[in-house]
């Protein structure tokens, strides 16, 4: 945490260009990251009165495929993504550079960066608005357990709520049916997984062979999620 100087003028002028947090969590489908980042970030902002946004790149971009206009316009793209395949790193970059302008406090990145071309754009970018990189946080979870937690997802398609293995009615608590989302078939899970494996080598070998300052953390997701937040925190 970057905490500021109070004193006058100084204090305008550490304002202006005030250090700000941000960091990339990784870990495979269904490992926690979404959940972890949003605990996270509600447990800044009620202790420290932080505005950390957790960026998942694959809500926002569900999201976007709900607009008819953008879906027309990226129809393509929005296929690839419903296949478990990647999507293009314009529109990516295009929606990230507008959560880091948009960014208070700081932006833990949630399914971004994915290649290393947008690895190397975040980094320089961030360098270029005088921002750092602090660190990689990685969640570790077995293939396994990973297959077990999103195989029997269910999705609410009206209020969104997400329900694991334990939750045995087919129905939502706000009434609706719930359905499996079509990136939570086992099929597009196994792709989801091999996917990952590769560009998370890729984007983690370019950002150790940068001579800087990043820090990288391994945290051991198959645990309750209480235990793996108390972590996340400590090395945040
Ligand atoms: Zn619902």
């Amino acid at each position: 945490m970057h905490k500021l100087n109070i004193g006058g003028l100084f204090m305008i002028k550490k304002e202006t260009c005030k250090n700000k947090d941000f960091v990339v969590i990784f870990g495979k489908p269904g490992s926690g990251k979404g959940t972890i980042s949003s605990m996270f970030c509600k447990e800044e902002k009620e202790m420290h009165n932080l505005n950390i946004i957790s960026f998942s790149t694959g809500e926002y971009l569900r999201k976007l495929k709900q607009d008819p206009k953008m879906y027309k316009l990226y129809k393509q793209e929005f296929d690839k993504m419903d296949q478990g395949k990647r999507v293009s790193n314009k529109l990516v970059i295009a929606a990230v550079k507008k959560a880091i302008m948009d960014a208070e406090d700081g932006i833990i990145f949630d399914g971004f960066p994915r290649n290393e071309y947008q690895a190397k754009w975040l980094y320089e970018y961030l360098k270029s608005i005088g921002q750092n990189l602090n660190s990689v946080i990685i969640l570790d979870v077995p293939d396994n357990e990973v297959l077990r937690r999103l195989s029997s997802r269910k999705t609410c398609p009206v209020c969104g709520k997400v329900y694991n293995s334990d939750y045995k009615s087919n129905y939502c608590k706000c009434g609706h049916t719930l359905i499996v989302r079509d990136d939570d078939t086992e099929f597009v899970i196994k792709n989801r997984l091999n996917d990952y494996k590769k560009y998370s080598k890729e984007v983690l070998s370019y950002f150790k062979s940068l001579s800087d300052n990043i820090k990288f953390y391994n945290i051991n997701a198959n645990r309750p999620k209480e235990k793996v937040l108390k972590d996340f925190i400590r090395v945040f």
